[in-house]
């Protein structure tokens, strides 16, 4: 058994951090590198968190959308190039070439790819986190799945309707692709799947409400798609209210400010509070604090989202061996070298920059330099809920782009989705659970563990009264502020767009 800590000649070591798109795309293009990699990550498994609002909202069950890093990978392992670690990487050593693991462990390298993806941006409001779950990991998910279901239970069992009324009313921050999934998919939970299954309330009364601070939804479409994403929204039964800064989050519900002009033409803020007991976030994405690690060790700059700042061929300056990928890279694509534009933070994107990393690694150990990364967009697709998506496809190979809506799109995400799943069983036991939701608008993933067990304050909430009560929902007219921390939109210099 090698040694870790210690260099391994001959053969160079490549220590790839986060086994995510990035991770794993750049991990099986150094397939038959002469390396040795080790590949490290904080959970067991590759996640597919395009499908993760399916697990929240028990469409499907987790290992649909996510496999055992190790099985992933085991012919590499069997072959006896890799080795998978699981662990959280605490810091990163330049000086002794090292990664450290759980603040104890460390792990040599020679080169090395970070592919730590990000996290949750609250616009610096982290205590709003307990209220409002964000969605990035199985965790997350799971914990949606049940606030979601124990919502529709609590109303079942209240008496008051006035009490019942936050437990039927779901808010969901953020409207790009995440939050209009979650809200076309709750919608649609609230209007079919649950219609029969309750004797005391109709959860077809329940609201659904999606809450964004800019203009629209789905901002990096064009606008034609945000409206016709809106329609279709609307056409499920979900709520949209665009131009909703969001400026508290309790157990009880959501304060937001809308800016509204008054018959003389002034512009007034008015703040209004929406009781809710099931809010969900996502409204906003921040770099995996593994970047300002780096930082620390090499310098590095870091963009307002926590992002580090890359050089064309994604090394980090002045360490040629250190690359950096995916959501935690501030990258440019070399497309047009005279004109660089900034990647989004995509999976394609990620997958992208992987492989670009260990191609640039495999060239410079046979001697050559390295090259700039470019990046090939076909384009962007969102669902909204059976039979309603939006899609932009981007033909670069003959300059044309389409766009479309509704079934066909709709059809077209669900089969790029399946496609791009790992496992033949995967995609073979997604596409028949979709097949089964599609026809019976069942969701048979509608369980969860006991909520007593898992977080024993989640009933507490239920009985215990507010200090000081949430004023109801009103309007109080107040002066124009400028937007403050809190704001659904993007934040300048605090966290990039939520997908
Ligand atoms: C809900 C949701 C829906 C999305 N939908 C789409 C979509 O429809 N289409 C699309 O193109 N993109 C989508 N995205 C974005 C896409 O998933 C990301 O762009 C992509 O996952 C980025 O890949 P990555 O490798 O950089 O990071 P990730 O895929 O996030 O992987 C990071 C990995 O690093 C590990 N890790 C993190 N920190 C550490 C540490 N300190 N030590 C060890 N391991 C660590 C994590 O466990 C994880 O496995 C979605 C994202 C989310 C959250």
């Amino acid at each position: 058994m090698s040694d870790l800590s210690r260099s391994p000649a001959p053969k160079p070591r490549v220590v790839i951090i986060g086994c995510g798109f990035g991770g794993l795309e750049a991990a099986k293009a150094l397939s038959h590198a002469p390396v040795e990699i080790v590949v490290i990550d904080r959970t067991n498994h590759h996640l597919f968190q395009p499908l993760l609002y399916q697990v929240a909202t028990a469409g499907l069950p987790a290992p649909a959308i996510a496999g055992p890093i190790r099985h992933i990978l085991r012919k590499q392992i069997a072959r006896g190039n890799l080795t998978v670690l699981m662990g959280e990487v605490t810091s990163i050593d330049t000086a002794s070439s090292c990664v450290v693991i759980d603040g104890g462990e460390h792990i040599h390298y020679d080169h090395l790819i970070v592919a730590a993806g990000a996290t949750h941006s609250y616009f610096g409001r982290d205590d709003w986190a307990k209220y409002a779950p964000g969605l990035k990991t199985l965790g997350d998910a799971f914990t949606i799945r049940r606030r979601v279901l124990t919502a529709f239970e609590q109303a079942e069992r209240e008496n008051d309707p006035a009490k019942r009324e936050p437990w039927l009313t779901f808010a969901i921050v953020g409207a790009g692709p995440t939050g209009v999934e979650m809200a076309g998919t709750l919608a649609e939970i609230a209007q079919q799947t649950l219609s029969a299954e309750f004797r005391r309330i109709d959860s077809r009364r329940a609201r659904v409400i999606l809450l964004e601070g800019a203009g629209r939804v789905l901002g990096t479409f064009p606008e034609d798609l945000s409206e016709r994403a809106k329609d279709q929204l609307a056409g499920l039964g979900a709520e949209v209210l665009t131009g909703a800064k969001v400026t508290n989050i309790t157990a009880f519900g959501i304060h937001y400010d809308i800016t509204e002009t008054s018959p003389d033409g002034t512009p007034t803020t008015v703040s209004h509070f929406l009781p809710s007991r099931t809010v969900v976030w996502a409204a906003g994405v921040a770099a995996s604090p593994l970047g300002r690690a780096l930082a620390k060790s090499t310098r590095c700059q870091l963009d307002r989202a926590g992002r580090v700042v890359v050089q064309p061929d994604l090394t980090v300056p002045d360490y040629p061996n250190i690359y950096v990928v995916g959501d935690l890279a501030s990258a440019k694509s070399y497309l047009d070298p005279q004109n660089p534009t900034p990647v989004p933070g995509v999976s394609p994107g990620a997958k992208q920059m992987g492989r670009k990393a260990a191609f640039n690694i495999m060239r410079r150990l046979q001697g050559k330099d390295s090259q700039s990364f470019r990046y090939i967009d076909y384009g962007n697709l969102a669902t909204i809920g059976k039979r309603a998506a939006v899609a932009v496809l981007d033909l670069p190979y003959i300059n044309k782009r389409v766009k479309f809506s509704g079934f066909s799109a709709w059809l077209f995400w669900l089969f790029v989705h399946v496609y791009f799943l790992i496992g033949f069983r995967n995609r073979t036991v997604v596409l028949m659970d979709w097949a089964w939701a599609y026809f019976t608008s069942q969701r048979h993933a509608r369980v969860f563990p006991d909520p007593h067990a898992l977080e024993p304050n989640a009933m507490v909430v239920r009985v215990t009264p507010p200090s000081t009560p949430p004023v109801s929902v009103s309007a109080v007219n107040q002066p124009v502020t400028t937007s403050a921390a809190g704001n659904t939109g993007t934040a300048p210099g605090q966290a990039a767009p939520a997908r």
